[in-house]
């Protein structure tokens, strides 16, 4: 029996502002689950308003990353990896950032929309004009931004659920079909998130990853997004399962920013 290559691809640690585990917390928990291969994804971030400005330290990250690679070496392979928002406002920043620093593996997300929330642009706005601004600011970020994968492409599904938001997937269709024939073109892939699955929600919806796999979209990576250490690897490989029947055949892993599939 095929036993696949489980990678969780996007973690944060105590280097992410929001998170309070430590990496070596979520390495004992991966091995635990089976996984073979973890990338670690802290936020970064270069605007001042932001509650992660100022707080991720790569030099320190890098050092012991290195350090725990070694001490489990032959249990678990270790990737470094940054998740970033807002790129377009700040593009010349991240470029010079990701010349200086070795990563292997970089999540481009929109967790914002002119600078505010999702939960404040709902309130504001209401859901379905937060959605139609956050697919055109995933656009706009895709046709310019330097990451490897999309983070949750519909995240903003987990706010509007409070106001029965969910959106139905033909209403957006036209931006979901610009967005992944950008980001195929310029041979990047998305991310698929299980963080929402406790909610009944994928980040992105069913409908999406069919559609990208008509589109022949093939790189695609699984990532719980956990912030704490219980949901590390989290249905990790219920979602491999779910790729497998949708017809896509290779999981993505990341080395120096280059990715490697693998058999599903
Ligand atoms: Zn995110
Ligand atoms: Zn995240």
């Amino acid at each position: 029996m095929h036993r696949p290559y489980l990678s969780d691809y996007h973690i944060h640690s105590t280097y992410s502002f929001d998170a309070n585990q430590s990496i070596e917390e979520i390495i004992i928990k991966s091995i635990s689950m089976n996984l073979n291969e973890i990338c670690m994804t802290e936020h970064i971030s270069f605007s001042p308003e932001d509650s992660s400005y100022n707080y991720f330290d790569f030099k320190n990250y890098e050092n012991e990353i290195q350090n725990l690679s070694e001490k489990y070496q032959g249990k678990i392979n270790i990737k470094t990896g940054l998740e970033i928002g807002e790129y377009h406002l700040y593009k010349e920043s991240f470029d010079n950032y990701f010349k200086e620093y070795y990563l292997d593996f970089i999540i481009g997300s929109i967790h914002n929309i002119n600078r505010k929330g999702l939960r404040t642009n709902i309130s504001e706005n209401g859901v379905n004009s937060t959605y139609k601004a956050y697919f055109k600011e995933i656009l706009k970020f895709v046709q310019m931004g330097d990451f490897d994968v999309l983070g949750h492409l519909d995240l903003v599904q987990r706010y509007a659920l409070a106001d029965g938001g969910v959106y139905n997937f033909n209403d957006y269709k036209d931006y979901i079909y610009e967005i992944l024939k950008v980001i195929i073109s310029r041979g990047k892939g998305i991310e698929v998130n299980t963080s929402g699955l406790a909610n009944n929600l994928l980040f992105p919806k069913l409908e999406i990853l069919h559609m990208y796999k008509d589109l022949k979209g093939e790189i695609l990576t699984v990532g719980s997004d956990a912030h704490t250490t219980d949901r590390v690897g989290e249905n990790i490989s219920y979602v491999y399962d779910m790729l497998r029947d949708i017809g896509f055949k290779h999981i993505f892993t990341y080395d120096n920013r280059q990715p490697n599939g693998i058999i599903l």
